[in-house]
């Protein structure tokens, strides 16, 4: 059993130094603790000396005592309790790489049926290791004060992290927990790992699988994908080993996206709202294929409003192509469809005169507002109510147009038309 204390004294920031040390020094104060392991992708980072996220603890024992003392000598918030004995201390304030540590009862996994939740029992390091993804995920750094920095790498992680190598680690993983297909992309591309043979045939053999799982966990693989520095590259990859595909009927993100993905990343001017970036990346669908992903994720209303807005504007945007709209009209238009959509057809749309009229509402037409206001209709003796509403309308198409050019006007425009209203 190698020892690499090394990566936890000299090769670690001093936070996460702080967080080991303690964590060897609460582990000799419990009886009930067999012992501490600092786990996953932690370790995997710490060997490539890449800042980790958050901070994985497996515990041999007694996690929710572990846990409160670690939290204690931290001096943060006790721990909650997040699911199965496993504990989360709340870490922003710790200047660690992720917002938690995350004390998890040593434990098994096993699958009644493929992408279902897993059921889970009190078990041993070895077992906790053995339910993991990745072999590069599957190495646990022991923390107590006996065998300090031993290393338990069942799996040879070690091995496949000298060799940049993503491998699962039995051949039915996809299968029990299809989410593994993403988080391999999601590895290979931030990484710059290959994916090893076996382990990518058997990712595209599983594909079907991806089917299985609910919309709210295919929703939260595909915005952990969407937040990586890498997306682009990491979409590219889904794309082509038909993992899009795979996770809705008629979501595919096209050649011409991912080619606006790429230059804007490297021009630094991408956005990372995700209402950008799903509207980019779901460029070019049509209504019923946008209906179908929205049901699909069972998406929350911003990503139902960034899909569908696409398409609502993909109806109506041959209309900017006339040489005659009038900016009244364009806002009309416009005002309906959520500024992320416009966004995207300005980057992937065609270049028609409509892409200088979208422009023009984004930077300058739709800041257009008249100098008049409901309170001046109302100290000019207009009643109060939705004749207001009605009135400032017309003063502001009046104004877009150019029919009016002085607060005086508008008020003269909206007197005039006021006794149409008052006799209807
Ligand atoms: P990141 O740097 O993205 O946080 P990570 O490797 O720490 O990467 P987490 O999602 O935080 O990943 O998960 C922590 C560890 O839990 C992983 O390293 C892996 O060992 C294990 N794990 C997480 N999700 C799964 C899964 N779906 N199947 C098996 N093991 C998993």
């Amino acid at each position: 059993m190698p020892n690499l204390a090394q990566l936890l004294t000299t090769k670690s920031s001093a936070e996460y130094r702080r967080v080991f040390d303690l964590c060897r020094a609460i582990s000799g104060e419990f009886d009930d603790i067999d012992a501490v392991y600092v786990v996953g992708g932690v370790v995997r980072d710490l060997i490539l000396e890449r800042a980790p996220n958050d901070i994985d603890i497996s515990v041999v024992g007694n996690a929710r005592g572990f846990s409160e003392a670690l939290a204690s000598g931290l001096g943060v918030n006790s721990p909650v309790e997040s699911q199965f004995l496993t504990f989360k201390i709340n870490a922003v304030d710790l200047k660690l790489g992720g917002s938690s540590i995350d004390v998890v009862t040593a434990r098994s996994e096993t699958y009644s049926e493929p992408a279902a939740l897993p059921e889970i029992a009190v078990s041993s390091i070895s077992d906790d290791l053995k339910r993991r993804d990745f072999t590069i995920n599957a190495m646990a750094l022991s923390l107590s004060n006996s065998n300090w920095g031993n290393l338990v790498d069942p799996a040879n992680g070690f091995g496949d992290v000298m060799r940049k190598r993503i491998k699962v680690l039995h051949a039915g993983s996809f299968v029990d927990d299809p989410t593994r297909i993403f988080r391999a992309v999601r590895y290979a591309t931030r990484l710059g790992f290959s994916i090893d043979s076996r382990t990518s045939w058997l990712m595209s053999e599983s594909l079907a699988y991806v089917d299985r799982l609910s919309g709210t966990r295919i929703r939260n693989e595909f915005e952990q994908l969407l937040g990586e520095s890498k997306r682009t590259d990491m979409l590219r990859m889904s794309e082509e080993m038909g993992l899009i595909g795979a996770m809705s009927p008629g979501l595919r993100i096209g050649s011409k996206a991912l080619q606006v993905l790429d230059s804007q990343e490297e021009l630094g001017t991408l956005s990372t709202d995700l209402t950008d970036l799903l509207a980019i990346a779901t460029f070019g669908l049509n209504e019923d294929e946008a209906t179908r992903v929205i049901e699909r994720f069972d998406a929350p209303a911003e990503w139902g409003e960034s899909i569908t807005g696409n398409t609502r504007l993909a109806k109506h945007v041959a209309l900017l192509d006339r040489p005659n709209i009038l900016p009244s009209e364009l806002v009309e238009i416009l005002d309906q469809i959520p500024l992320a959509s416009i966004r995207a057809h300005i980057a992937v749309g065609p270049p028609l005169p409509r892409r200088d009229k979208l422009n023009d509402y984004m930077e300058r037409i739709r800041f257009i507002k008249p100098d008049l206001t409901g309170i001046d209709l109302i100290k000019a003796g207009i009643p109060e109510g939705p004749i207001i509403g009605k009135l400032i309308c017309i003063v502001k198409r009046a104004k877009l147009d150019g029919h009016v050019r002085s607060r005086q006007e508008e008020l003269e425009l909206a007197l005039n038309r006021l006794p149409g209203f008052l006799t209807n």
